[in-house]
């Protein structure tokens, strides 16, 4: 039983298939931004579902932006050794990629999308160096970041202020990023993102 699994995970670090990690503070248009590169069929993308336990908003699918599960069924997980990485990203909100995730996208042949959270992203890309590649998406400023986050109207007064307050925080990671994308301009933000993305997928 042993030597399979050491096998699988043997598998799913040497498939030729890339893995592009996109990370940002909440509210800098990362979402719009891996929508619209899943719509370009040569990047061949595939985007990874994670786990979350916070509540969905209404113009989420569950199943197809995140799987939503309670907080006893993440703990669940967690126990069964089911994820590549997990956070507790909010305070008892939990965000999670799964293993099987990556087989199911693997199976699929997509080079595989992350939409992370800026400590998450760095920890797939410690766990795959020679096969991924991490994208930092920088809002334009802090102000800018609140601005988006109100006109959003997805989240409450209370969970604003702490999405600035860590992404206050998180802007002190993007060096760590191979890249580092200012999101001003969201048209040629895309163009640039999509650029490198062609690059990498291309070689070796
Ligand atoms: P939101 O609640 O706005 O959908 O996501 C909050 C943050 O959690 C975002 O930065 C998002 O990218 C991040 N996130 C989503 N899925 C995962 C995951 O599987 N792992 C980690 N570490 N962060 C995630």
């Amino acid at each position: 039983i042993r030597k399979n699994k050491r096998a699988t995970a043997k598998r799913i670090i040497m498939k030729k298939e890339k893995l592009i990690i996109i990370a940002a503070p909440s509210g800098s248009g990362k979402t719009t931004i891996v929508k619209e590169l899943l719509s370009l069929e040569k990047l061949n993308l595939g985007f990874s579902i994670s786990l979350t336990t916070r509540v969905k908003r209404d113009n989420e699918i569950n199943g197809k932006d995140y799987h939503f599960v309670s907080v006893s069924d993440f703990k669940e997980k967690i126990r069964n050794n089911d994820f590549i990485e997990w956070e507790e990203v909010y305070k008892n909100v939990y965000y999670g990629t799964t293993k099987s995730e990556i087989k199911r996208l693997n199976i699929e042949e997509k080079n595989i999308v992350f939409d992370m959270d800026v400590v998450g992203g760095l920890n797939v890309k410690t766990q795959f160096p020679n096969t991924s590649i991490s994208i930092f998406i920088k809002p334009p400023g802090l102000i800018e970041l609140k601005r988006r986050l109100i006109n959003r109207k997805t989240e409450s007064q209370k969970s604003i202020e702490f999405r600035i307050d860590k992404a206050t925080k998180e802007l002190e990671y993007s060096d760590k990023y191979d890249f580092v994308i200012i999101n001003d301009n969201l048209e040629l933000a895309i163009k640039e993102i999509k650029e490198i993305i062609y690059q990498f997928i291309k070689t070796q």
